[in-house]
Protein backbone atom coordinates (compact mmCIF):
# COMPACT_ATOMS: atom_id res chain seq x y z
CA UNK A 1 0.00 0.00 0.00
CA UNK A 2 1.49 3.06 -1.10
CA UNK A 3 0.72 7.16 -0.91
CA UNK A 4 1.62 9.07 -3.75
CA UNK A 5 2.81 12.82 -2.90
CA UNK A 6 3.85 15.11 -5.77
CA UNK A 7 4.70 12.17 -7.62
CA UNK A 8 6.49 10.18 -5.15
CA UNK A 9 4.95 6.79 -4.62
CA UNK A 10 5.73 6.04 -0.48
CA UNK A 11 5.09 3.46 1.25
CA UNK A 12 2.58 3.21 4.16
CA UNK A 13 3.97 1.16 6.45
CA UNK A 14 4.74 1.28 10.22
CA UNK A 15 8.46 0.55 11.53
CA UNK A 16 7.85 -2.93 11.80
CA UNK A 17 6.71 -3.48 8.51
CA UNK A 18 9.49 -1.87 7.53
CA UNK A 19 12.04 -3.63 9.27
CA UNK A 20 10.14 -6.87 8.04
CA UNK A 21 10.36 -5.86 4.52
CA UNK A 22 14.07 -5.08 4.58
CA UNK A 23 14.45 -8.66 6.21
CA UNK A 24 12.76 -9.44 3.56
CA UNK A 25 15.13 -7.17 0.58
CA UNK A 26 18.47 -8.82 2.45
CA UNK A 27 17.49 -12.68 2.32
CA UNK A 28 16.76 -12.03 -1.33
CA UNK A 29 20.24 -10.79 -1.70
CA UNK A 30 20.60 -8.56 -4.91
CA UNK A 31 21.55 -4.81 -4.35
CA UNK A 32 18.60 -2.52 -2.79
CA UNK A 33 18.10 0.86 -1.92
CA UNK A 34 15.54 2.18 0.97
CA UNK A 35 14.85 6.01 0.94
CA UNK A 36 13.65 7.55 4.02
CA UNK A 37 11.76 10.52 2.15
CA UNK A 38 11.48 13.96 3.76
CA UNK A 39 9.86 16.95 2.84
CA UNK A 40 13.17 18.48 1.85
CA UNK A 41 14.61 16.05 -0.18
CA UNK A 42 10.74 16.14 -2.15
CA UNK A 43 11.01 19.70 -2.69
CA UNK A 44 14.02 20.16 -4.35
CA UNK A 45 13.02 16.79 -6.41
CA UNK A 46 10.00 18.58 -7.37
CA UNK A 47 11.18 22.21 -7.59
CA UNK A 48 14.48 21.75 -8.97
CA UNK A 49 15.84 18.30 -10.12
CA UNK A 50 13.32 15.41 -11.32
CA UNK A 51 16.11 12.75 -11.22
CA UNK A 52 15.67 12.82 -7.56
CA UNK A 53 12.03 11.64 -8.19
CA UNK A 54 13.49 9.02 -10.50
CA UNK A 55 15.43 7.88 -7.86
CA UNK A 56 12.60 7.44 -5.49
CA UNK A 57 11.07 5.37 -7.95
CA UNK A 58 14.12 3.01 -8.07
CA UNK A 59 14.08 2.23 -4.51
CA UNK A 60 12.85 -0.92 -2.99
CA UNK A 61 11.55 0.50 0.07
CA UNK A 62 10.28 4.33 0.51
CA UNK A 63 9.29 5.80 4.03
CA UNK A 64 7.40 8.91 5.30
CA UNK A 65 10.64 10.15 7.37
CA UNK A 66 9.54 13.83 8.18
CA UNK A 67 6.18 15.33 10.37
CA UNK A 68 5.45 17.09 6.46
CA UNK A 69 5.33 14.01 4.43
CA UNK A 70 2.85 12.04 7.54
CA UNK A 71 0.32 15.40 7.32
CA UNK A 72 0.63 14.82 3.60
CA UNK A 73 -0.29 11.47 3.32
CA UNK A 74 -3.30 12.59 6.19
CA UNK A 75 -4.57 15.38 3.82
CA UNK A 76 -4.59 13.32 0.66
CA UNK A 77 -6.75 10.54 2.31
CA UNK A 78 -3.45 7.99 2.17
CA UNK A 79 -2.67 8.56 5.46
CA UNK A 80 0.90 6.59 7.05
CA UNK A 81 0.56 4.27 9.86
CA UNK A 82 3.43 6.12 11.55
CA UNK A 83 6.36 8.34 10.71
CA UNK A 84 9.84 6.21 9.82
CA UNK A 85 12.57 8.13 10.08
CA UNK A 86 15.88 7.19 9.08
CA UNK A 87 18.32 6.71 12.22
CA UNK A 88 15.56 5.25 13.80
CA UNK A 89 15.28 2.31 11.05
CA UNK A 90 19.01 2.65 11.30
CA UNK A 91 19.13 2.04 14.97
CA UNK A 92 15.76 -0.62 14.55
CA UNK A 93 18.00 -2.54 12.29
CA UNK A 94 21.14 -3.05 14.53
CA UNK A 95 19.68 -5.90 16.82
CA UNK A 96 18.01 -7.41 13.23
CA UNK A 97 21.84 -7.79 12.00
CA UNK A 98 23.20 -8.77 14.94
CA UNK A 99 20.81 -11.63 15.23
CA UNK A 100 21.12 -12.40 11.55
CA UNK A 101 24.67 -12.05 11.84
CA UNK A 102 24.21 -9.59 8.52
CA UNK A 103 27.57 -7.06 8.32
CA UNK A 104 26.88 -3.66 8.74
CA UNK A 105 28.91 -0.36 6.62
CA UNK A 106 29.08 2.81 7.96
CA UNK A 107 30.24 5.17 5.27
CA UNK A 108 30.14 8.92 6.19
CA UNK A 109 30.63 11.68 7.86
CA UNK A 110 33.86 13.67 8.80
CA UNK A 111 36.55 11.59 9.46
CA UNK A 112 36.56 9.04 12.81
CA UNK A 113 32.84 9.89 13.37
CA UNK A 114 31.49 6.28 11.64
CA UNK A 115 34.60 4.66 13.34
CA UNK A 116 33.56 6.28 16.97
CA UNK A 117 29.91 5.40 15.55
CA UNK A 118 30.57 1.85 14.95
CA UNK A 119 31.85 1.45 18.69
CA UNK A 120 28.96 3.10 20.02
CA UNK A 121 26.82 0.45 18.05
CA UNK A 122 28.90 -2.47 19.01
CA UNK A 123 29.13 -1.41 22.55
CA UNK A 124 25.00 -1.48 22.53
CA UNK A 125 24.68 -4.61 20.36
CA UNK A 126 27.42 -6.83 21.55
CA UNK A 127 27.98 -9.54 18.69
CA UNK A 128 27.18 -6.90 15.69
CA UNK A 129 29.39 -7.65 13.28
CA UNK A 130 30.92 -4.21 11.41
CA UNK A 131 32.02 -4.61 7.58
CA UNK A 132 34.10 -1.30 7.79
CA UNK A 133 33.71 2.34 7.97
CA UNK A 134 35.16 5.04 6.07
CA UNK A 135 34.50 8.58 6.19
CA UNK A 136 32.49 10.99 3.40
CA UNK A 137 35.04 13.46 2.57
CA UNK A 138 36.68 11.69 0.17
CA UNK A 139 37.75 13.28 -3.62
CA UNK A 140 36.12 11.86 -6.88
CA UNK A 141 39.37 10.17 -7.45
CA UNK A 142 39.18 8.22 -4.56
CA UNK A 143 36.24 6.85 -5.22
CA UNK A 144 37.00 3.85 -7.17
CA UNK A 145 39.24 2.95 -3.96
CA UNK A 146 36.29 3.12 -1.29
CA UNK A 147 33.56 1.49 -3.87
CA UNK A 148 36.30 -1.42 -3.84
CA UNK A 149 36.87 -1.45 -0.49
CA UNK A 150 32.95 -1.23 0.72
CA UNK A 151 32.12 -4.47 -2.48
CA UNK A 152 35.54 -5.90 -0.26
CA UNK A 153 33.81 -5.99 3.20
CA UNK A 154 30.98 -7.47 2.30
CA UNK A 155 28.30 -6.14 4.22
CA UNK A 156 24.78 -6.66 4.21
CA UNK A 157 23.61 -3.37 5.32
CA UNK A 158 25.29 -0.22 3.98
CA UNK A 159 24.55 3.05 6.00
CA UNK A 160 25.52 6.34 3.81
CA UNK A 161 26.08 9.68 5.38
CA UNK A 162 26.30 12.21 3.20
CA UNK A 163 23.53 14.28 3.56
CA UNK A 164 20.45 14.31 1.28
CA UNK A 165 20.20 14.11 -1.98
CA UNK A 166 24.14 13.66 -2.08
CA UNK A 167 24.10 9.95 -0.78
CA UNK A 168 20.97 8.64 -2.53
CA UNK A 169 23.02 10.07 -5.97
CA UNK A 170 25.84 8.35 -4.50
CA UNK A 171 24.17 5.10 -3.92
CA UNK A 172 22.81 5.26 -7.33
CA UNK A 173 26.00 5.67 -9.35
CA UNK A 174 27.58 2.51 -7.12
CA UNK A 175 25.19 -0.12 -5.77
CA UNK A 176 25.18 -2.45 -8.56
CA UNK A 177 29.10 -2.38 -8.72
CA UNK A 178 28.98 -3.02 -4.80
CA UNK A 179 26.67 -6.04 -5.10
CA UNK A 180 24.12 -7.67 -2.81
CA UNK A 181 23.65 -5.06 -0.45
CA UNK A 182 20.71 -3.24 1.19
CA UNK A 183 22.22 0.53 1.27
CA UNK A 184 20.49 3.34 2.81
CA UNK A 185 20.75 7.52 3.14
CA UNK A 186 20.99 8.27 6.90
CA UNK A 187 22.36 11.79 6.80
CA UNK A 188 23.39 12.99 9.56
CA UNK A 189 22.32 9.91 11.66
CA UNK A 190 25.97 9.06 12.39
CA UNK A 191 27.00 11.88 14.18
CA UNK A 192 24.29 11.56 16.19
CA UNK A 193 25.22 7.75 17.12
CA UNK A 194 29.19 8.87 17.40
CA UNK A 195 27.71 11.29 20.35
N1 LIG B 1 28.86 14.69 4.71
C1 LIG B 1 29.87 13.90 4.20
N2 LIG B 1 30.45 14.26 3.02
C2 LIG B 1 30.05 15.34 2.32
C3 LIG B 1 28.98 16.12 2.83
C4 LIG B 1 28.41 15.76 4.03
O1 LIG B 1 30.26 12.91 4.81
O2 LIG B 1 30.62 15.59 1.25
C5 LIG B 1 28.25 14.29 5.98
C6 LIG B 1 28.29 15.32 7.08
O3 LIG B 1 29.54 15.27 7.75
C7 LIG B 1 27.14 14.90 7.94
C8 LIG B 1 26.15 14.30 6.94
O4 LIG B 1 26.89 14.06 5.76
O5 LIG B 1 27.54 13.89 8.84
C9 LIG B 1 25.00 15.22 6.57
O6 LIG B 1 24.26 15.49 7.65
P1 LIG B 1 22.99 16.45 7.54
O7 LIG B 1 22.34 16.43 8.86
O8 LIG B 1 23.38 17.74 6.92
O9 LIG B 1 22.15 15.66 6.44
P2 LIG B 1 20.59 15.63 6.25
O10 LIG B 1 20.06 14.88 7.44
O11 LIG B 1 20.16 17.05 6.17
O12 LIG B 1 20.44 14.88 4.97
Amino acid sequence: MKAKLLGADIDRLTMDQAIKAITALVRVGKPCRVITLNPEYLYQAVTADSSLLELVRKADLVTADGEGIVWAGRVAGTPFPERVTGIDLMLRLMPKATAEGWRVYLLGSAPGVAEEAAENLRRMHPGLQMAGTHHGYFQPAEEAAVVAEIKQAVPQLLFVALGAPKQEIWIDKYIDEIGPVMAMGVGGSLDVIAG
